[in-house]
């Protein structure tokens, strides 16, 4: 075995796989203790500045831009207490990860210096911007690019080792005031969002209340240990694995879902929890994936815009302890082939003052409320899945979305017995009752009956009911939640607008069975997109395309849907995005998407020809050799071994070609490198395992 990796393997062999160290008394003292959240404000601030600032949170009041150098100075001040020297606008540009630019709060003072931090520091800042995708919005000369403070997500510190720096998190827009960032749309979904609920719920005589969008992202990662990784030009290059062979055992035992978590899995997750809960990240669930080394971390719900902003540091933290433990975690949405690929599952719901307006309660039927929202997230998701399917588009989740383990690339909805038999009575007349959930006798008088839930799960369809919340599926592992929520609070708000402006014609007299006739019209025009059965099977493909539901296999087409006239009609409608900001992002992630596949192909082409392919001239030579003494002295030859590995020889020869006329062409390098792939894969099961430069997937997967 090539010595790097029998050395890679005895090290992990030896090494301790828990501390020495009896667990600690727990307490959660220290919970949101990096975040400068209310009970920090009350400390640092005065009491009528904390009043203003708390109102601007958590009601959306505008912000009074005369207490922004107060709230600076005490924001300062705690930042320097917990050991900050820096602070930084943090935000997210097209890039689809996080950018700072760290300034210190140092300033010179003749021999001495003092530490400052300004109103105007906090609330706008000026990075040099010029370098950030932007599909053409800011011409050079004009590159300035403004991130501006977003009070509704707190401030933060990260540490590192001997310092801390104090993060912002910022919106960041041209100097036209065109969004340059994944923030800005969000933020103003949330408005349309808020206006169209209010809107719909005047027609129920709710009253004037907040409306608040929850998010809760399902985050899948694999870890592997780093020093398999820096073995790996394709892993730290491109983020998944252009080679590798199957291992005879990976998922099909179904024994890693939910197993017993290895030791140094648990003290790494340990870790990431206490560090989430310091920055008042509610981690919640973890748990073993279904391929083997895959694992998933789920927060509680938070409000969609936080929740999109600390869906982003989680990634961040989830790499950083990573290293600190000496393993690597990866978000690529597909890692390994032939394995499960990560996702991030979206659970979105809306809620109206304290109300989750997809809370069926015990007799949905009788929910006017839930089922009016039921019937416009049906009407949302059926006549903009093309923009659902653009969110999730990317060249990693490409592997993932459509193969049997993720939901395919049609958009489709499940909804469970109950709320399917509720929908069907509504297509009829008026529901007149809710198939009861009851109890599930468990077949031992020694455990307690269960209440059942209403919906069963299925881990098949791409946007599932589940209990009170639509949980999207498609989503990447990588991919930031920002997309997926703009266009759900999008679509929901035209079509919470589309009902509303039905039911203001009614008076009181016949609102119920006005709503009644408006919500049956949604379902017969709409249920096509409806489906409780097995979303993996070709069945479900045939079945879809006859009701005419779209089935966008790749990203490039997906991407369309950002450049089609009625899609930017609705963004524009909504002030969400404009007609430059949708070309803008469709500009980026085409060029994303390309750059990416060409950094792999490249990655492919270079590991082929001057890690594999030495290797397997010095196979066969080696075989060619002993072949000619076996029948110099009349011993069997192992010519059919002599053959495998030339004619291995001579596809790697051709695969290599095959990628480089690609990679110069620009076109079909998905295909080269998977056909480079598989003489490759089958190569790695043919050259003596002692000399395969490359860890193999039994290893990386399994040895850790
Ligand atoms: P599962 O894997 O079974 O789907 P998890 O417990 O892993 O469930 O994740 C469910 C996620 O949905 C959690 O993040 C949870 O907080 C979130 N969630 C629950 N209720 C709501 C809601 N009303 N709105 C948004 N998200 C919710
Ligand atoms: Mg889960």
């Amino acid at each position: 075995m090539s010595s790097y990796r029998k050395d890679t393997i005895a090290e992990i062999a030896k090494a301790p796989t828990a501390p020495a160290m009896p667990a600690a008394p727990v307490n959660v003292d220290y919970y949101g203790e990096d975040v400068f959240n209310a009970n920090a404000m009350k400390v640092y601030l005065p009491k009528d500045v904390c009043k203003k600032l708390l109102a601007t949170i958590e009601q959306g009041a505008p912000l009074d831009p005369s207490i922004a150098g107060e709230v600076a100075h005490a924001m300062k001040k705690w930042a320097m207490d917990r050991g900050a020297t820096h602070f930084t606008h943090w935000f997210q540009p097209l890039t689809g990860s996080t950018a700072e630019k760290h300034d210190s709060f140092l300033e010179p003072e003749g021999c001495n210096a003092i530490m400052v931090f300004s109103g105007k520091n906090l609330i706008v800042g000026e990075p040099d911007a010029s370098s950030f995708p932007n599909g053409g919005i800011r011409s050079t000369f004009e590159a300035r690019g403004y991130t501006a403070w977003d009070p509704t997500s707190p401030a933060f510190i990260k540490r590192h080792g001997n310092g801390a720096t104090l993060c912002i998190p910022t919106a960041f827009a041209s100097y036209t005031g065109e969004a340059l960032d994944k923030k800005t749309p969000l933020l103003r979904s949330l408005q349309a969002l808020s206006k169209s609920t209010e809107r719909l719920m005047a027609c129920f005589k709710a009253g004037k209340k907040k409306t608040t969008v929850t998010l809760g992202a399902e985050q899948e990662y694999f870890l592997i240990d780093k020093r398999f990784y820096l073995q790996r030009p394709d892993l730290y290059q491109a983020g998944r694995t252009l080679f590798g062979a199957t291992p005879a055992k990976h998922q099909q035992m179904d024994d890693h879902y939910f197993g017993s978590i290895p030791s140094r899995i648990l003290n790494f997750m340990n870790e990431v929890e206490m560090e989430l809960w310091k920055l008042g990240i509610p981690a919640k669930t973890r748990h073993n994936e279904v391929a083997p080394a895959q694992f998933e971390l789920a927060p509680m719900f938070e409000e969609v815009n936080l929740a999109c902003d600390h869906n982003m540091q989680v990634m961040e933290v989830l790499r950083n302890v990573a290293d600190k433990n000496g393993l690597v975690c990866l978000l690529h949405e597909k890692p390994f082939a032939g394995v499960n690929g990560s996702g991030k599952h979206n659970n979105w719901s809306v809620s109206y003052g304290n109300g989750n307006l997809l809370n069926p309660g015990s007799n949905p039927h009788e929910n006017a409320v839930f089922l009016t929202t039921l019937c416009a997230v049906i009407y949302a998701v059926d006549s903009h899945s093309d923009l659902l399917r653009m969110t999730t588009a990317g060249a990693g989740n490409d592997h993932r979305l459509g193969a049997n383990e993720a939901p395919p690339a049609i958009v489709s909805m499940y909804l469970g017995d109950q709320l399917m038999d509720v929908i069907e009575q509504l297509e009829q007349g008026a529901p007149k009752s809710s198939k009861q959930a009851g109890a599930m006798k468990l077949g031992s008088d020694s455990l307690p009956p269960l209440p059942r839930d209403a919906t069963d799960r299925n881990r098949t369809s791409t946007f599932a009911f589940t209990g009170n919340k639509f949980e999207f599926r498609a989503p990447g592992s990588s991919q930031s939640c920002s997309e997926p929520n703009v266009v759900l609070n999008t679509i929901v708000a035209e079509a919470f607008d589309m009902i509303a402006e039905q039911l203001e014609k009614l008076d009181d007299k016949n609102f119920h069975s006005g709503l009644q006739k408006v919500l049956q019209k949604i379902v017969k025009e709409h249920k096509r997109v409806i489906f409780n059965g097995n979303g993996y099977t070709d069945e479900w493909i045939a079945e879809a395309e006859r009701r005419g539901l779209p089935n966008i296999r790749t990203s490039l087409e997906a991407l369309k849907a950002l450049k089609k006239e009625e899609n930017i009609a609705l963004f524009e409608k909504y002030g969400v995005m404009n007609r430059r900001e949708m070309e803008s992002r469709y500009d980026v992630n085409v060029e994303d998407y390309h750059k990416r596949v060409h950094i792999e192909g490249e990655v492919a082409r270079d590991m082929a020809k001057n890690i594999i392919m030495p290797k397997v001239v010095e196979a066969y030579s080696a075989a060619l050799k002993t072949n000619e003494m076996a029948l110099n002295q009349g011993f069997p030859g192992v010519d059919s071994y002599v053959k495998s590995l030339g004619e291995g020889y001579k596809n790697l020869t051709a695969a290599i070609a095959n990628i480089e006329t690609a990679l110069a062409e620009g076109v079909d390098i998905v295909k080269a490198m998977a056909d480079a792939r598989k003489v490759v894969d089958a190569l790695e099961k043919i050259v003596p395992d002692e000399m395969w430069p490359l860890p193999k997937y039994r290893e990386m997967m399994f040895i850790y």
